[in-house]
């Protein structure tokens, strides 16, 4: 995995276009402790119930991710490309591609190359 500030202007911006593609490839969605407490409010879940229900101890058994459906897409992914907790969606889907990424991303991310935008807020409007 490699990191990148959203903030360099020497690196490439890549806009996404809303493929989804990234919600169905396998490997783990981190959820900050925070995150788990926004997402569990936005779905009107007690905290408890949100972490039993929908997250794992993730790979390296350091924390916890949003658990896949059987077909191995991210439980919050509806459809081809709706989020359903996008307004709180883990920082983890927002920094994709632009602040990390992994070699090979190319291949299965549409994002293309575009200005790089001034607003901060336009991270979130990924999916
Ligand atoms: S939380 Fe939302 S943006 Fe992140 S992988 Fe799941 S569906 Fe995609
Ligand atoms: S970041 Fe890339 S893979 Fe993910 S939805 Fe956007 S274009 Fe598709």
């Amino acid at each position: 995995m490699s990191e990148a500030s959203p903030l360099d202007t020497a690196t490439p911006w890549y806009a996404c276009q809303r493929c989804g593609n990234c919600c169905r490839w396998p490997g783990d969605v981190r959820v900050t402790d925070d995150e788990i407490t926004n997402i569990a409010t936005f779905l009107d879940m007690p905290r408890i119930e949100f972490i039993e229900q929908c997250t794992r101890l993730n790979a390296n058994r350091t924390g916890l991710s949003i658990i896949d459906k059987p077909n191995g897409e991210c439980l919050f992914l509806e459809g081809v490309n709706v989020c359903r907790i996008q307004p709180v969606k883990p920082v983890q889907c927002e920094g994709f591609p632009n602040v990390w990424n992994f070699p090979g991303w190319r291949e299965k991310c549409e994002a293309v190359e575009a200005p790089r935008p001034t607003d901060a807020e336009t991270l979130r409007a990924k999916r």
